[in-house]
């Protein structure tokens, strides 16, 4: 039997960065993974759907030619092409991820793992044999799929998870979005841009209704302006497939409405596979659908382990990889620090984007914070004027007794590249006024967070 000190079960951005880290660190490691390579973020994620949206930005570049004094005959897309685009980047980067593997000498196991008592990983390969591997440290990091509710059953067809949402053969004409967390919003902005006739269907009151509320009531006027039907206060009771088309019953405050459409996107959140790995057989403890950890990513059994999606704490792919390197230095015995989850960038890649980290103001209040906020609109930088781009603003939340940096929440272009900065600053706990006399570039977009801590010291220059 092969044996390993460190095997990886799946190859996520959890599970591939827990397996380089570990081979880093001088441990014979090996990858099992029963797809491609790169898990869900690499092949159905983070990054084709980047690839999508890409699509989308230039194409709506080319519709607004003459408002840059550019003439484009007629702009016009081929889903086809736009589709297989983004694949073909997906199976670049999981190519990638196989030159990532052999370079750092980790071996791939193809093939449905499971987790055994004794330490040893049995995996059934396509043929349906099994192999057992032996490893001193397992870990599990078998990633999630798109959840699916019991009144909103996926045929794959009219009603559909993300990844058909990502791979559809035919542009429909009419969809409905249910739920408006990243994924949901991403696809609605998608489609809507592609002219595809989007309808967003949100049980809360708020579209991004885990963003601050101003952030989330600019993103639902941009939406809205973009032609997107916006349902908040609303859900979807059932739906009808027997047709053409899918009706689907929605109730709002108002009452209920039925909305006709090709395809409905299920797009309300993930289900760990935490099915059939052997946690029951071994005792591995889980509670609402999630492996429970300690803060070394620890099972209740010695020598398991377990991270990203399948774990408790915000499922992105940063905050995955971020665990598997922290489990695997712990497992060598490193003097590591715990992650601080408070300190978690959260992205959105819609029109315009979103980008935050630390407490809403909502947070910081009801955290009992005297609060200096301050909020800069990207109508009075001069790069999104000249980029075009004026809609949005930064707003960041300092406390008012020591200017700790609570919170910064963006909405705007290009503000994903942008929350880097108030992660470091946060993590070297830089007080509001350091933000302020730190000089950043002119002109860029980036300005906007020094004008935003600026106005929180009534020191803003250009407002
Ligand atoms: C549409 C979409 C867009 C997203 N966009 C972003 C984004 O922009 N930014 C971001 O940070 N996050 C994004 N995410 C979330 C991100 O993809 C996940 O948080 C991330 O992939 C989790 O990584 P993971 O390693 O825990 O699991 P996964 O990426 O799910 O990987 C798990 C792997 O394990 C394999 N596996 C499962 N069970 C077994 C088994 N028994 N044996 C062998 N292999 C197994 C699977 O095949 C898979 O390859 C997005 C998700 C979706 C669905």
């Amino acid at each position: 039997m092969s044996k390993y000190d460190v095997i990886v079960l799946g190859s996520g951005p959890g599970g591939y960065v827990t397996a380089i880290r570990a081979s880093q660190l001088g441990l014979k490691t090996a990858v099992v993974e029963k797809e491609s390579l790169g898990g869900v973020c690499l092949n159905w994620g983070c990054i084709p759907t980047k690839a999508l949206l890409k699509s989308a930005e230039v194409f709506n570049y080319l519709k607004h030619a003459e408002d840059y004094g550019l003439t484009v005959k007629e702009a016009d897309k081929d889903f086809d092409a736009v589709v297989n685009r983004s694949r073909g980047v997906a199976n670049g980067m999981s190519k990638g991820v196989q030159f990532l593997m052999k370079k750092n000498k980790i071996d791939v196991i193809n093939g449905f793992g499971k987790v055994k008592a004794g330490k040893k990983v049995e995996v059934k390969d396509e043929e349906g044999n099994t192999k057992d591997y032996q490893a001193d440290h397992i870990v599990i990091a078998t990633g999630a799929r798109s959840r699916e509710l019991p009144n909103l059953p996926q045929d794959g067809e009219k009603v559909i998870g993300y990844r058909e949402a990502m791979s559809l053969k035919k542009q429909p004409k009419k969809m409905i979005v249910v739920g408006s967390g990243a994924i949901g919003v991403e696809f609605a902005h998608f489609y809507n841009a592609m002219g595809t006739e989007v309808t967003i269907v949100e049980y809360l009151p708020n579209l991004v209704p885990l963003e601050d509320t101003d952030v989330s009531k600019e993103f639902e006027k941009s939406f809205k302006k973009a032609g997107i039907k916006v349902m908040t206060n609303a859900s979807v009771e059932s739906v009808d497939t027997s047709g053409d088309t899918v009706k689907a019953k929605v109730k709002t405050k108002k009452g209920e409405e039925t909305i006709e459409a090709d395809v409905v996107l299920s797009a309300v959140g993930i289900k760990t596979n935490i099915e059939n790995i052997g946690l029951e057989d071994l005792g591995i403890k889980t509670d609402k659908d999630k492996i429970i950890v300690n803060e070394w990513y620890q099972t209740n059994v010695p020598g398991y382990y377990a991270i990203g999606d399948v774990t408790p704490g915000a499922a992105l792919a940063h905050v995955a990889s971020a665990e598997g390197i922290l489990c695997v230095e712990k497992i060598k015995g490193m003097h590591v620090e715990a992650l601080d989850y408070g300190n978690i960038p959260g992205c959105t890649y819609a029109s315009p984007e979103i980008a935050s980290v630390g407490m809403t103001e909502k947070q910081a209040k009801e955290a009992g914070y005297e609060l200096k906020i301050g909020k800069f609109p990207f109508s009075a930088s001069g790069k999104a004027s000249a980029s075009g781009k004026k809609e949005g603003f930064v707003k960041v939340i300092y406390d008012a007794k020591y200017g700790e940096w609570l919170g910064c929440h963006m909405i705007g272009a290009g503000v994903t590249d942008m929350i880097a900065e108030a992660v470091l600053g946060r993590k070297l706990e830089t007080t509001g006024h350091e933000v302020l006399k730190a000089v950043h570039p002119h002109p860029t977009m980036s300005e906007a967070v020094m004008e935003a801590t600026a106005a929180a010291y009534d020191e803003v220059i250009h407002l």
